[in-house]
Protein backbone atom coordinates (compact mmCIF):
# COMPACT_ATOMS: atom_id res chain seq x y z
CA UNK A 1 0.00 0.00 0.00
CA UNK A 2 1.01 3.31 -1.04
CA UNK A 3 1.92 6.16 1.90
CA UNK A 4 -0.57 8.96 0.21
CA UNK A 5 -0.43 11.01 3.38
CA UNK A 6 3.28 12.06 2.83
CA UNK A 7 2.86 12.32 -1.01
CA UNK A 8 0.04 14.41 -0.71
CA UNK A 9 1.73 17.07 1.77
CA UNK A 10 4.49 16.74 -1.16
CA UNK A 11 2.59 17.57 -3.59
CA UNK A 12 0.40 20.57 -1.54
CA UNK A 13 3.80 21.89 -0.98
CA UNK A 14 4.77 21.82 -4.38
CA UNK A 15 1.60 23.02 -5.96
CA UNK A 16 2.00 26.04 -2.95
CA UNK A 17 5.10 26.82 -4.48
CA UNK A 18 4.03 26.75 -8.12
CA UNK A 19 0.84 29.18 -7.48
CA UNK A 20 3.55 31.33 -5.37
CA UNK A 21 6.12 31.49 -8.46
CA UNK A 22 3.10 32.02 -11.28
CA UNK A 23 1.64 34.99 -8.97
CA UNK A 24 4.97 36.80 -9.38
CA UNK A 25 5.28 36.02 -12.67
CA UNK A 26 1.91 37.37 -13.58
CA UNK A 27 3.30 40.51 -11.55
CA UNK A 28 6.56 40.54 -13.88
CA UNK A 29 4.90 39.73 -17.25
CA UNK A 30 2.02 42.54 -16.71
CA UNK A 31 4.75 45.23 -15.20
CA UNK A 32 4.51 48.27 -17.76
CA UNK A 33 7.91 48.28 -20.39
CA UNK A 34 10.30 50.78 -20.25
CA UNK A 35 10.28 53.99 -22.23
CA UNK A 36 13.57 53.38 -24.00
CA UNK A 37 13.22 51.02 -27.46
CA UNK A 38 16.46 49.34 -26.49
CA UNK A 39 15.21 48.43 -23.09
CA UNK A 40 11.90 47.00 -24.59
CA UNK A 41 13.54 44.49 -26.58
CA UNK A 42 15.51 43.09 -23.74
CA UNK A 43 12.26 43.72 -21.49
CA UNK A 44 10.07 41.87 -24.15
CA UNK A 45 12.76 39.16 -24.29
CA UNK A 46 12.50 38.54 -20.91
CA UNK A 47 8.46 38.54 -20.68
CA UNK A 48 8.58 35.58 -23.63
CA UNK A 49 10.77 33.40 -21.47
CA UNK A 50 8.54 34.28 -18.58
CA UNK A 51 5.56 33.41 -20.15
CA UNK A 52 7.17 30.23 -20.89
CA UNK A 53 8.40 29.52 -17.45
CA UNK A 54 4.74 30.52 -16.52
CA UNK A 55 3.25 27.92 -19.29
CA UNK A 56 5.74 25.13 -17.28
CA UNK A 57 3.97 25.68 -14.46
CA UNK A 58 0.81 25.76 -15.22
CA UNK A 59 1.32 22.65 -17.22
CA UNK A 60 2.66 21.03 -13.89
CA UNK A 61 0.23 22.40 -11.41
CA UNK A 62 -2.35 21.16 -13.34
CA UNK A 63 -0.91 17.27 -13.08
CA UNK A 64 -0.32 18.07 -9.55
CA UNK A 65 -4.17 18.70 -9.18
CA UNK A 66 -5.05 15.51 -11.34
CA UNK A 67 -2.84 13.55 -8.81
CA UNK A 68 -4.75 15.43 -6.26
CA UNK A 69 -7.64 14.20 -7.08
CA UNK A 70 -6.61 10.74 -7.66
CA UNK A 71 -5.74 10.86 -4.03
CA UNK A 72 -8.78 11.71 -3.02
CA UNK A 73 -10.60 9.57 -4.93
CA UNK A 74 -8.58 6.40 -3.53
CA UNK A 75 -6.88 6.00 -7.49
CA UNK A 76 -3.62 7.34 -6.77
CA UNK A 77 -0.97 4.93 -8.25
CA UNK A 78 -3.10 2.64 -10.19
CA UNK A 79 -1.72 2.67 -13.88
CA UNK A 80 -4.26 4.40 -16.17
CA UNK A 81 -3.80 1.93 -19.14
CA UNK A 82 -3.80 -2.04 -17.56
CA UNK A 83 -4.37 -1.07 -14.04
CA UNK A 84 -1.66 -2.13 -12.38
CA UNK A 85 -0.29 -0.42 -9.07
CA UNK A 86 2.25 1.58 -10.35
CA UNK A 87 5.58 0.67 -8.30
CA UNK A 88 6.20 2.74 -5.21
CA UNK A 89 10.15 3.57 -6.80
CA UNK A 90 8.33 5.10 -10.16
CA UNK A 91 5.88 7.17 -7.78
CA UNK A 92 8.69 8.63 -5.56
CA UNK A 93 10.59 10.13 -8.44
CA UNK A 94 7.47 11.01 -10.45
CA UNK A 95 4.64 11.38 -7.93
CA UNK A 96 2.14 12.56 -10.67
CA UNK A 97 2.81 9.73 -13.20
CA UNK A 98 -0.60 7.82 -14.42
CA UNK A 99 1.45 5.10 -16.14
CA UNK A 100 3.54 2.18 -15.22
CA UNK A 101 6.58 2.15 -16.94
CA UNK A 102 5.27 -0.94 -18.90
CA UNK A 103 2.71 1.07 -20.62
CA UNK A 104 5.16 4.27 -21.03
CA UNK A 105 7.54 2.16 -23.14
CA UNK A 106 4.54 0.45 -25.11
ZN1 LIG B 1 0.33 -0.12 -16.94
Amino acid sequence: MIDTVAIEAALQARLAELENHMARLQGDLRAPLDADYAEQANEIEDKDALAGIEGAHRAEAMQIRAALGRIAAGKYGICRICGCEIPERRLAALPTATLCIACVVN
